[in-house]
């Protein structure tokens, strides 16, 4: 057979995909509430046959579904939580469907339904005897806010896979060869005593001050950390009203660089700078370390082999999606470079959204943003790449990626899923090519040892609304880097 044969098993399931991936975007789900998202992908593998673990790691909505016998173990990971307040109709104005509900903006609907359609492809291959051994996929919840896959990681699911091959929608076709950087989030949350703020001020001990003090610590402490080092933070809680003292206060703190060891020297001393801060304004300070993530490690015999698999893979657009991504496009003020160095920029603006793949716009690069594909890629070797499933220059979290996620971004979804079965198939038959994606990935990470920091499995209620403004992920604004 050839990759052929597994793009044309996508197409015959054109419209089975396409309703699955609409059923979701329909029914957008926050982080750690996807259920129905969830039980929907779960269905759709079990019925391929799959056999399903549901509830990894303690987390409800996360799964993984095996199909295969002995040989190699090949995996590929769909996304599928939704963000607040992002609801957006299928039209190329913005028009909430919900007023504050949430939306699609990320594409995950498509990421979970596109990876489903790789998965079952090579499912097919290894069942007419096309190819040996198993493919998995992962249910990756909570990417938004929670890092699913760190918890995935952290019991065990990806031990026994060989590689994963994923993807992210996006305005352009590309191969991922860059990485990112490696965080740690803390909640700094500071006791004193309250008291009268006018009347008797020397009975109070203001854990306000404990959290400024802090801000002021970290802020002379940028001047001697390395350049790359991003330190972030918001007063999370800064106490009831003016005329008491605060009892309790509390901040929120990011560190963030390309190192993950940088990462973790920096953070301790921010702890240190909050014992200081608690010693100085007499207060207790409690560090509760609420988040910690891995940078992605690339691996380019895998970026090679998606590339390949890209240019043989064809992409179909209908008259209708054409005409829907060109009204959508003519909504954007400001044009999103996808990440594109400035000397790539125009060259990268031009491409058309559903162009020729174009090489790696991240080559060399590490991106201003955080994913929890970090943490996979430091436990098995990680093949990443883009589809396009907006209009050229989308940013990622825009109303414009919610209206393109319903219609016009299938079209990417169903060429992801192909790259996706074409890049498994090819590790699946090709031993030299995973053995070249595992050398490269011992060499990369070297004697560097995988330690994810402890911190407490995320539940729906231990995720604030807060926290979705200090998220993992960059802001994105139409000409950050970040997507
Ligand atoms: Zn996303």
């Amino acid at each position: 057979m050839t990759k052929q044969d597994l793009f044309d098993d996508i197409e015959a399931e054109h419209d089975r995909l396409t309703a699955l991936s609409e059923q979701l975007w329909e029914n957008p789900e926050l982080s750690l509430e996807e259920h129905d998202s969830a039980a929907l992908l779960e269905e759709a593998l079990r019925e391929e046959g799959f056999t399903v673990e549901s509830g990894v790691a303690g987390i409800d909505t996360a799964f993984v579904a095996r199909y295969g016998d002995e040989g190699p173990v090949v995996g590929t990971m769909g996304e599928f939580d939704a963000l607040p307040g992002m609801s957006q109709a299928a039209k190329a104005e913005r028009e909430p469907i919900e007023e504050g509900g949430p939306g699609h903006g990320c594409g995950h609907n498509l990421f979970g339904v596109g990876s489903l359609a790789g998965a079952i492809a090579v499912k097919r291959a290894i069942e007419r005897g096309d190819a040996r051994g198993s493919v998995v996929y992962f249910g990756t919840p909570a990417e938004e806010i929670g890092a699913g896959k760190v918890f995935m990681v952290r019991a065990g699911a990806f031990d026994d896979v060989d590689a994963v091959v994923s993807w992210h929608p996006d305005w352009l076709n590309t191969p991922g060869r860059g990485s990112c950087l490696a965080v740690d989030s803390f909640e700094m949350r500071f006791e004193g005593e309250s008291s009268h703020a006018a009347a008797a001020p020397e009975a109070g001990r203001s854990a306000l001050d404990g959290v400024q003090l802090l801000g002021n610590g970290i802020e002379y402490m940028r001047e001697h950390v390395a350049e790359s080092v991003r330190i972030h933070y918001v007063v999370s809680d800064g106490g009831q009203a003016a005329n008491i003292v605060p009892e309790e206060a509390a901040m929120e703190v990011m560190v963030r660089a390309p190192d993950r060891a940088a990462v973790e020297r920096v953070s301790e001393r921010v702890r240190d700078a909050a014992e200081g801060a608690a010693l100085m304004s007499g207060t207790d300070v409690d560090v509760t370390q609420t988040g910690g993530m891995y940078g992605v490690l690339p691996n380019d015999a895998l970026a090679d082999s998606i590339r390949s698999t890209m240019d043989a893979a064809e992409f179909t657009l209908t008259d209708e999606q054409e005409s829907f991504a060109a009204d959508l496009k003519a909504t954007l003020d400001d044009p999103s470079y996808a990440g594109a160095p400035p000397e790539r920029r125009e060259e990268v603006a031009e491409a058309a959204m559903f162009g020729d793949p174009l090489d790696a716009t991240d080559e060399g690069g590490v991106g201003s943003y955080s994913t929890d594909a970090g943490d996979v890629s430091w436990n098995v070797p990680l093949g990443r790449f883009r589809a396009a499933t907006w209009p050229t220059g989308t940013p990622a979290h825009s109303w414009q990626a919610v209206a393109a996620g319903k219609e016009l971004g299938t079209a990417g979804m169903l060429f992801a899923g192909k790259v996706v079965a074409g890049s498994l198939y090819d590790l699946l038959t090709d031993e030299e090519l995973l053995a070249e994606a595992r050398a490269e990935f011992e060499e990369r990470k070297g004697d560097r040892e995988y330690e994810s920091p402890s911190r407490p499995t995320p539940t729906p209620t231990n995720l604030s609304d807060r926290r979705f403004a200090a998220s993992t992920r960059a802001p994105v604004v139409a000409s950050d880097p970040a997507t």
